[in-house]
């Protein structure tokens, strides 16, 4: 199984639009992030987790032909508002198969109504196919089995998947001991660190470091980073040597 790296910036990107941060003036590729994003394929099969405002930019670095369904984190606009630009996906293949909490499915079938429209349709506007995720029901996604696992973004429910022995979990502030027990034995486990001060919503390096020393994967990759927590480099060095700061573009073989 390979995993991309499509986008490992919090909510606003670095650089950030306006900013003189030097983060946001990095020469350093890896301090560029686009909004936080991952790309699974297997074999034939090809899946997203996530389809911020970056997507098209980030179908494109990737060279990524074929989308077989969207796994959504939550509804926040960061994770969702590239879903019109599955076009050229759904111009190929026909409807495309998006994966949700019903409330998630809810939100975006009011922000996009026009793709969700039944009656005289734009022919232009692509479809998708809603399928509801509810925890602790796996679901198959090609020929492997997708996890749900339930966590909280401050007081927002989301939802983090496993797909064999990978874990992908972003925007997390807090989860149940039930849910840590569906990540045992992971070989990589991805979760979001936002920066090194306390936020309200989001682990910061010290959660996300305490998170994953409970989880014990054999390696783990942070994403979900603001330009607030310095440059790529300068973090790493701060690492567990288990413990890895994503960038885009990066690609791992699971
Ligand atoms: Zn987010």
């Amino acid at each position: 199984m390979k995993v991309y790296f499509l986008g490992t910036g919090t909510s606003q990107g670095i650089p950030v639009i306006g900013s003189h941060h030097s983060v946001c003036k990095s020469q350093d590729l890896r301090d560029k992030r686009l909004r936080v994003s991952v790309w699974v394929s297997w074999g034939n099969h090809s899946f997203v987790i996530d389809c911020g405002p970056d997507f098209r930019q980030q179908m494109l670095a990737s060279n990524c032909q074929k989308v077989d369904g969207i796994l959504y984190t939550h509804e926040h606009s960061d994770h969702t508002a590239g879903l019109d630009d599955i076009r050229p996906f759904y111009f190929k293949q026909g409807e495309i198969p998006i994966y949700a909490h019903q409330r998630v499915i809810d939100n975006l079938r009011r922000r996009f109504d026009y793709i969700f429209e039944t009656v005289n349709k734009y022919p232009g506007a692509p479809s998708v196919v809603p399928i509801e995720v509810v925890n602790d029901l796996p679901f198959a996604i090609g020929n492997k089995k997708a996890i749900p696992i339930n966590a909280y973004h401050g007081s927002l429910q989301i939802f983090g998947y496993r797909i064999d022995d990978f874990a992908y979990l972003t925007d997390v502030k807090t989860i149940d001991q039930t849910e840590i027990d569906k990540l045992r034995g992971l070989k990589v486990l991805v979760v979001n660190a936002l920066r090194e001060e306390h936020h309200n919503t989001h682990f910061n390096l010290v959660e996300a470091l305490d998170f994953i020393a409970l989880i014990q994967p054999e390696k783990a990759y942070l994403t979900h980073i603001s330009h607030i927590f310095g440059f790529h480099e300068d973090i790493q060095k701060k690492l567990p040597k288990n413990v890895f700061v994503a960038y885009d573009n990066l690609e791992i073989n699971i």
